[in-house]
């Protein structure tokens, strides 16, 4: 009797540690971030949204990628910039597993994108909007992961390398084209 009061202790003991363990694990550090966002809301409460986003919401930066899914971070804020235009502006965040071009072997990196676009109600306003600033139309509802994904992709290396590849450039002829000898049998034929 004694040996199976110990037993149920234990046993209660390791559903509390499972228990205790399952909370952290469910206790939300991070976030979802929400699939679309009112931007003028979101200005007028001077709020930020940030959050969690699936690689799978974005179907072109995964395609760049060695992978078939992950997971972006981003935080989106939307305030009046000192020229008095409205601009969406923003941070995100992702790892990448992309092809190092000189060895073609897996390279991992952590991708960081900053951005502003001005922002605007109507089409006709972008003739507002100085050359040097990309802008976004949106009378009310924004989808993100078009937007995070296109900031994402812009942040993109030009060609992935990595920063001490090892692999070593050669410039020697190689030896199969030393042995090589295209007329060779030149000779027989003039016979
Ligand atoms: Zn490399």
């Amino acid at each position: 009797m004694h040996s199976e009061l110990v037993l149920l202790k234990k046993m209660r003991l390791k559903a509390l540690t499972i228990t205790e363990r399952g909370c952290n694990i469910l206790a939300p550090m991070s976030r979802t971030l929400p699939l679309t966002i009112d931007p003028w809301l979101l200005y007028r409460r001077n709020e930020t949204v940030e959050g969690d986003l699936s690689l799978c919401s974005m179907p072109h930066l995964l395609a760049s990628q060695n992978r078939k899914d992950g997971v972006a971070w981003a935080k989106i804020a939307v305030l009046q910039r000192e020229d008095g235009q409205v601009v969406i502006t923003g941070e995100a965040t992702v790892d990448v597993n992309l092809t190092c071009q000189r060895c073609l072997q897996p390279l991992d990196e952590l991708l960081v994108a900053h951005f502003e676009l001005v922002l605007v109600k109507y089409e006709r306003q972008l003739s507002s909007v100085s050359d040097s600033d990309d802008a976004i139309v949106c009378a009310d509802t924004l989808e993100l992961a078009p937007l995070i994904e296109q900031e994402l992709i812009l942040a993109l290396p030009m060609i992935a390398k990595h920063d001490n590849c090892q692999a070593a450039y050669t410039n020697e002829v190689s030896e199969t084209a030393d042995t090589q000898q295209p007329f060779a049998n030149l000779k027989d034929l003039l016979k």
